[in-house]
């Protein structure tokens, strides 16, 4: 009989798994479950290009799944997995992957409003900003303000609600998110921080000063929550995220996770991480096939993101560590330079702005530093110091 691999959850991570099975020589049976109807696809271009009709996100064509022989079963929630019997949504397995992803952190009596997750929450969205009119987005982490950016290029008028005190404050801080907020208002994004939302009557949103921003259309975009119930239920250890070691194993030997959901016992970090990043789940899902067929290294990779946002690209890579020194190297102020975070001399983050082909090297100072290795601050904000002088 030769081996059956299922995979849970048909986006990146899944898909990218099933491309490294075929890849790696795997001959068996590979099955894609995923509850979305549509061919697996790509979510950045959701809150970006594909708003402005710039973006095709699918990942290949039906034809592609036929010759690489991956039987891709799509529009089916898979509700029962039997660890023990080793059966999954009815199918027998002998290794199976868990990549369910996220979802949207809904606001209480929010259910009217616009959410953003699938592709067809994207083509709705693209839909309402195509009409015109004042949108409301509440929430300014990445997709709000990925939203408003599109919106703005699609002449509608955009107010943000956050009750932080500039955008994405929790992520990069305040000087940084700073820079985001000049940003939107230069483009002419209204904001409204320091304020929760209290209810939402409609399309008008009260907020907890007590005051309304009325619009035409309400998008929530608050953040995401793991897709974690069905590993829950199969008695598999989660807490916050899928529990994994460093190759992708979960409690039970047969199982893996990958992308969003997996929290990873990460050797360089030497605590669990959990990333809800595109380049996550990008490597994570072969990272996670590799150990399905026996091989594999442990996963060392730092967390990485970027966002496009108007003419500012940026990537960011790292983590925000508690206390770290901001160095700048360039100017923030034009939006062209690489941020560094450093504590104890070790940089611990790094975010290029409009700064290109540098991402690896930022990497690397990261790694470098859970190695011990201490960089002179001063040439690190000098950019006329090379980076890979740094090392
Ligand atoms: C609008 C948007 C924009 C983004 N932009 C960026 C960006 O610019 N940069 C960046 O780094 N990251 C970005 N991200 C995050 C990135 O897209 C995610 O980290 C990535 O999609 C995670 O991939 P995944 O395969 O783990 O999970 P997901 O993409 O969430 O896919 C999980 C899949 O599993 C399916 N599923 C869940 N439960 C079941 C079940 N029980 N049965 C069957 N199927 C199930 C779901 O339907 C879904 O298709 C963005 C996300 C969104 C939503």
């Amino acid at each position: 009989m030769p081996e059956t691999f299922v995979i849970v959850g048909a986006s990146l991570a899944g898909t990218r798994a099933a491309e490294t099975l075929r890849g790696e020589g795997f001959e068996g049976r590979v099955v894609l479950i995923g509850e979305d109807e549509r061919l697996p696809y790509e979510r950045p271009p959701l809150s970006k290009g594909l708003l402005l009709d710039q973006a095709d996100p699918f990942l290949h064509d039906e034809s592609w799944y036929a010759d690489q022989r991956i039987e891709v079963r799509l529009g089916e929630r898979v509700e029962d997995l039997d660890v023990a019997a080793r059966t999954v949504h009815g199918v027998g397995y002998d290794r199976l992957l868990l990549a369910t992803g996220s979802r949207p952190r809904r606001l209480p009596g929010s259910d009217h409003c616009l959410y953003l997750r699938t592709y067809d929450d994207a083509l709705r969205l693209k839909d309402v900003l195509a009409a015109g009119g004042r949108l409301t987005v509440v929430g300014s982490g990445w997709i709000g303000l990925e939203v408003a950016a599109a919106a703005r290029q699609r002449d509608v008028a955009v107010t943000v609600i956050t009750p932080e005190t500039v955008p994405l404050q929790n992520v990069l801080g305040t000087k940084v998110g700073a820079v985001f907020a000049d940003l939107h208002r230069a483009h002419g994004v209204g904001f409204r921080f320091g304020s929760g939302v209290a209810a939402i009557d409609g399309t008008a949103v009260r907020l907890t000063d007590g005051s309304t921003v009325d619009g035409d259309h309400v998008l929530v975009a608050i953040g995401a929550q793991p897709n974690v119930e069905l590993a829950e239920r199969a008695g598999l250890a989660v807490d916050g995220g899928v529990l994994v070691d460093a190759h992708h194993r979960t409690s039970d030997p047969a199982v893996f996770a990958a992308g969003d959901i997996a929290s990873v016992d990460h050797p360089l970090y030497r605590t669990r991480i959990r990333v809800e990043h595109w380049g996550n789940a990008l490597d994570s899902g072969p990272a996670a096939a590799r150990s399905m067929l026996g091989g594999g290294s442990p996963w060392t990779k730092v967390p990485y993101f970027f966002t496009d946002q108007y003419d500012l690209g940026m990537e960011y890579a790292g983590t925000l560590e508690p206390g770290a020194e901001l160095i700048v190297r360039g100017d923030l102020a034009k939006r062209e330079c690489i941020v560094f975070w450093v504590l104890d001399g070790r940089v611990t983050a790094g975010m290029n702005i409009n700064v290109w082909d540098v991402t690896d090297q930022i990497q690397e100072l990261i790694t470098a530093g859970f190695g011990g290795h201490r960089v002179d601050v001063a040439r690190l904000a000098d950019p006329a110091v090379p980076l890979p002088e740094l090392l």
